[in-house]
């Protein structure tokens, strides 16, 4: 395998400087290695040929047909010139059809010999026709059976004559250089779960003879690179939680019972109680705390931010909470200070419009120690922020947060603060072991009591009118609406014009009663002065845009009308729905989309309307959009790239290698072994592109 590393394509056979150079671009391959871990993405029977005549309907997938050209022949002019051959398989006739190489391919192919063709068939001008297939040279062993593997190519790859057949080709050379190519996982690992080989799964995953063999493979190149991520994960994870020395909170004091007994607004439901436990028992060993909590939206984390944080406080240091936006930190701020305002204890609020002189006064405090707890956005990571002895540190809403933001705030100590992520976008549980593989996890699974699930609708815009007498009822009931618009280029002008259009429409609609007007654009006293006027009552409608998806309160807000619903992602839609459903009431959201949309976008909504379940509308929108997706800081999270195993589908496979990987670790926690010498070695390969990720979040 070293070697593969070592040698670069361009010896390899067919391939060249030039080729090389386009591969690096295009697919990022450079190295013998990376040729091999380009796999294909499905497979062809090499057996199975259509007939011409068979061919139908609009979107067949690629076949092969064998047959003999009739005629060749040079149609249109300048950029339009085409080379058209005619190809003939016994039961019809097609055309093919190439734009780019044609004085090259008229001299390749000839009539009167037998080919096989691979492409996608498509009707055009009342005639079938394949627009470059690959072409197998006369007497290709395709009678032997086995399966064509059909490669991911771009269209700069096409152009330059890359074909499938090339890269399987590439290969099969590769492969046929190093027989004796060394095994990448320890044999008691490949005995116990009976894995295929390494090079047999290289070669079949290439080649397969049937599809039982490439299943196999599959298997073997899905669990190794799972493994590895595994290793390294949980291989962290123990060094750190070993070594890394973090603060000692032995008690439960004063602040803690105090508020429990005097102050407390509700009794706390079960999940909450379970958590703090958690929470508590992680501070007390001595170890640092990194602990993810989730919680659906509205399920109540912010009570266990506010007891947790009086832990920290008990226990003589100060604690700090982080939120992504200013109105969510300010909103955090309003409610934990009256919380504990009777109890003596100083919170500040620090933002981006902190004005100086009460930032200086921030400052000050917070170094001498009088400022208990610091609440805001990132500026309370700037580097002037200095602490006296920050112990706990909670992060709400963490996926807005950067992971090099994470960091600067953990280096704001000597001693690490105890760390705790909040979300409310459930993460599935894959995704969790391995992005957040390092780090407990614990889950509100509970809503406080009362709470009625949110009744959601889909709505064309041609139904407006019923929304609008919808909203009116609510009104007339005394609640508060949202009404959210899509801004998601705060450029575009379009956008921008409808959600400035919605406004005036529903002033005028609901003339009656005051409507309060946000979007991201404005100046933060702007926003927080509407924001006011909503979460006070005063305004009974907030027309706004997803600036409000995260975390804003007001429970007397039943409905929540999302414009262009289309256009959202689900767990997008999740959040702005968690908005509403947060007091006793029956609360609505509902859904306005254009008639006219994708059967998956019809399918997006359609979920929206059949279910509250934060996990299961996660789990979907990972199924339909694929892990990656799910947001840029998970993405970054992954220390390795994937090549063929997939989070969302593999599930079964994550928890084996998972298991596997902790089982190695158990027996050999530092990995001394002779027998996991290569698991070492393996891991530096593959770790090089590693990022001090984990430590942090
Ligand atoms: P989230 O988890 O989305 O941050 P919040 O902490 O904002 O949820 O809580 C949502 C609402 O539920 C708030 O109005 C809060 O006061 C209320 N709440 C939280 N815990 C309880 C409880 N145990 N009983 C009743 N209401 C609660
Ligand atoms: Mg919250």
């Amino acid at each position: 395998m070293d070697r593969l590393r070592a040698t670069h394509i361009k010896y390899l056979k067919g391939i060249g400087e030039k080729n090389a150079e386009l591969l690096d671009k295009e697919c990022g391959i450079r190295t013998y290695y990376d040729m091999l871990y380009h796999f294909p993405t499905h497979y062809v029977d090499r057996t199975s040929i259509h007939r011409i005549s068979s061919f139908a309907g609009e979107d067949m997938p690629s076949v092969q047909v064998r047959g003999r050209f009739v005629s060749f022949t040079v149609q249109g002019e300048g950029a339009k010139t085409r080379l058209v051959g005619l190809f003939s398989d016994g039961s019809g006739v097609m055309e093919v059809v190439w734009f780019k190489r044609i004085k090259y391919m008229r001299e390749a192919y000839h009539t009167a010999t037998d080919y096989v063709l691979f492409g996608k068939p498509s009707f055009f001008n009342g005639r079938w026709s394949m627009v470059h297939p690959e072409i197998d040279p006369p007497g290709a062993p395709m009678a032997q059976g086995g399966f064509r593997g059909v490669y991911p190519l771009t269209e700069k790859l096409r152009n330059r004559g890359f074909s499938s057949r090339k890269f399987a080709t590439a290969a099969a050379d590769i492969l046929g250089r190093c027989g004796n190519m060394a095994e990448t996982l320890p044999p008691h690992i490949v005995g116990r779960h009976r894995l295929m080989g390494i090079y047999d799964a290289l070669t079949t995953i290439h080649a397969p003879a049937d599809m039982a063999a490439l299943e196999r493979a599959r298997l073997r190149l899905k669990f190794e690179e799972l493994f590895y991520l595994q290793l390294d994960i949980q291989r962290y994870a123990r060094r750190r939680s070993s070594t890394t020395q973090g603060f000692f909170f032995p008690r439960i004091g004063h602040y803690f019972n105090t508020f429990y007994r005097d102050f407390l607004p509700f009794p706390l439901t079960g999940a909450q109680k379970r958590v703090i436990k958690e929470v508590r028992a992680d501070m007390a060993t001595g170890r640092q705390m990194n602990r993810l909590l989730q919680g659906d939206v509205g399920s109540g984390k912010t009570m266990v931010a506010l007891l947790t944080m009086l832990i920290a406080l008990d226990n003589g240091t100060q604690a700090c909470l982080m939120a992504p936006t200013e109105i969510l930190a300010t909103q955090h701020f309003e409610t934990i200070s009256s919380l504990v305002a009777p109890m003596g204890i100083n919170v500040k609020l620090l933002t981006g419009s902190t004005r100086r002189k009460a930032r200086e006064e921030i400052h000050s405090q917070l170094r001498d120690g009088s400022l208990h707890i610091l609440i805001g956005t990132h500026a309370v990571i700037e580097d002037e922020v200095k602490f006296h002895n920050l112990g706990f540190i909670v992060i709400d809403e963490q996926h807005r947060f950067g992971v090099a933001q994470r960091a600067r705030l953990w280096t704001k100590n000597t001693v690490a603060p105890h760390v705790l992520v909040m979300t409310a976008t459930p993460i599935p549980r894959t995704l969790a072991m391995t992005v957040y593989g390092d780090l407990d996890v614990s889950v509100i699974d509970e809503l406080p009591p009362g709470r009625k699930p949110v009744q959601t609708l889909l709505r064309y815009d041609e139904e407006r009118f019923a929304t609008y007498q919808g909203i009116g009822r609510q009104l007339r009931l005394g609640r508060q609406v949202y009404i959210v618009y899509p801004l998601i280029n705060q450029n575009d002008k379009l956008e921008l014009r409808s959600l400035e259009e919605g406004y005036e429409s529903i002033c005028e609609i609901f003339r009656d009663y005051r409507v309060a007007f946000l979007h991201g654009r404005m100046k933060p006293e702007e926003k927080d002065f509407q924001m006011g006027l909503f979460s006070s009552g005063e305004a009974r409608i907030l027309v706004s845009t997803t600036v409000i998806e995260v975390g804003v309160n007001v429970p007397n807000a039943t409905t929540m009308v999302i414009e262009n619903a289309e256009r959202f992602g689900l767990s997008q839609l999740h959040q702005l729905r968690g908005r509403v459903g947060r007091g006793g009431e029956q609360s609505y959201c509902i859904l306005m989309s254009k008639r006219k949309i994708s059967g998956d976008t019809r399918r997006r909504l359609e979920l929206m309307t059949s279910t509250t379940d934060g996990f299961a509308i996660a789990e979907a929108d990972m199924q339909m959009r694929g892990p990656g997706d799910i947001e840029g800081t998970m993405q970054s999270g992954i220390p390795f790239d994937l090549h063929i195993a997939n989070l969302s589908t593999d599930g079964q496979i994550v928890q084996l290698a998972r298991d596997t990987a902790c089982a190695v670790l158990d027996a050999d926690p530092s990995l001394t072994a002779h027998a996991n010498a290569l698991l070492v070695r393996q891991l530096s390969l593959l770790s090089s592109r590693i990022k001090d990720w984990s430590r942090i979040s």
